[in-house]
């Protein structure tokens, strides 16, 4: 069933539980949510219409501390959609090691059919919703597909409104001035680069001169592309829902970040048409580097004959149609759930190296962790000491992973990955036992 996330997730839980030390009850368990709370939202919009929008806040697990995870706005969000992601949270916590359980929100909307006065209106009357459920002990949210920082200091004040004092501690990626740590916006694309040089390592490969295919150039790829570049990778092909940019020696990841960031389109770069490219870019680079980028469609960027594929936008996207198409000898799971278990199997048998998802993407969650402990503390770190504990926790998670594999001699990183994390929230339910 790829196209219901929630089953893939359970396919990949009983796929990795052959190998992993659990007590079958307690598995039996970590396979429901613990609650799912589904809000109804009337908001007045600009135009006048009232609209009724609908959301969930699904909390999964919370055995190993509070409920942790983000908030998305998409047309194709669904209950199902939001306890699969709740549930990977919850196994992304456990492997990297936070004291925290999983969740997840979303609402079905189309943003960009929204004004900022209708997503603001949208976000209080969602806060609303769900503010009996969530808190700096209970449950903390956090951006995800198409929230932000402006979106996290919405949910920020509605709450601290009715609980009549600010608590910035209710969320993270908040802005800097409310409480927001340096280095959360970069955090999972700077983990996702962090994973694929480890891996490279690993293998005993050179990433410099690998070539990359980056589906999805939203805020996880767009940093990903940008520290890859940094570390000597060639970044061949991105994409977002107008089409794919391609060219074989390499695009121009500042000037296209520029494009995007000004509004623009991959399908306006690739035809030559930028948005905007700074004074400083033209000083220091001399210009847009530009060559001649193809446009190609989404599928056919995730079959390019390229080194590394990192899907870094929705979920499902690998399948076992077009496995057999990818040509990628690494795979960097940016996204939550890009590749169904049909087509694991045949990447396994491949040997193509798949880095899973709560593994590449957790750079988020962990400086989401991070600002939660200097709002505790009331003290503020500096970028550094925040880069320097995220690459210390991801790797340390990266390498845990990596020694499992080896010395249980597992088919595939998710299974080691997924053993750890099953392990771990199992052996914490086992101390706390069950009560009432
Ligand atoms: N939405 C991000 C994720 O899927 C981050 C969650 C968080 O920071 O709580 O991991």
């Amino acid at each position: 069933m790829a196209d219901d996330p929630f089953e893939n997730m359970l396919a990949q839980m009983d796929r990795a539980k052959e190998y992993a030390d659990v007590d079958d009850g307690v598995f039996e368990r970590l396979k429901h949510p613990e609650r799912t709370l589904k809000v109804t939202l009337p908001v007045e919009l600009d135009s006048g219409e009232v609209k009724v929008f609908e959301g969930y806040r699904c909390q999964f697990d919370s055995a190993r501390g509070p409920f942790k995870g983000g908030v998305r706005y998409h047309p194709t969000v669904s209950q199902r959609e939001v306890e699969a992601l709740a549930g990977w949270m919850t196994w992304k916590t456990a492997l990297v090691d936070l004291p925290y359980g999983g969740a997840k929100g979303g609402i079905i909307c189309e943003p960009k059919e929204l004004t900022q006065n209708d997503l603001e209106s949208l976000t209080r009357r969602y806060t609303e919703g769900i503010r009996r459920m969530i808190g700096p002990e209970t449950d903390v949210p956090a951006p995800d597909m198409n929230t932000n920082p402006q979106t996290m200091a919405w949910i920020m004040d509605t709450f601290s409104m009715y609980e009549g004092h600010s608590v910035p501690q209710v969320v993270t990626g908040k802005p800097l001035e409310l409480g927001g740590t340096p280095g959360r916006v970069e955090a999972t694309g700077r983990g996702v680069s962090i994973v694929t040089e480890r891996l490279f390592d690993y293998l005993d490969r050179d990433l410099s001169d690998a070539t990359v295919a980056i589906q999805g150039f939203g805020n996880v790829g767009s940093n990903a592309a940008e520290l890859l570049e940094e570390a000597g990778a060639r970044i061949v092909a991105t994409s977002d829902v107008s089409g794919a940019a391609y060219d074989p020696d390499g695009l121009d990841v500042g000037a296209l970040t520029e494009h995007v960031n000004a509004g623009g389109l991959v399908e306006e770069y690739a035809a030559g048409n930028l948005r905007s490219t700074s004074e400083e870019r033209e000083a220091v680079d001399g210009g847009v580097r530009w060559d001649d980028p193809e446009l190609i469609g989404n599928d056919e960027l995730l079959t390019l004959d390229v080194d590394v594929l990192i899907p870094a936008a929705v979920e499902g996207v690998i399948t076992a149609e077009n496995v057999g198409d990818v040509r990628a000898s690494v795979i960097v799971e940016a996204a939550n759930g890009p590749t169904t278990v049909a087509a694991d199997e045949v990447l396994t048998e491949r040997d193509v190296q798949v880095v899973p998802d709560i593994l590449a993407n957790a750079g988020g969650v962990i400086v989401s962790y991070l600002e939660w402990v200097q709002n505790a503390q009331e003290f503020s770190w500096p970028l550094e000491t925040v880069n320097a504990e995220l690459e210390r926790r991801i790797g340390t998670a990266f390498d845990q992973t990596i020694e499992q594999y080896d010395e249980k001699d597992l088919p595939d990183l998710r299974t080691a990955a997924y053993t750890l994390a099953l392990e771990r929230t199992a052996s914490a339910h086992e101390y706390r036992g069950l009560f009432p």
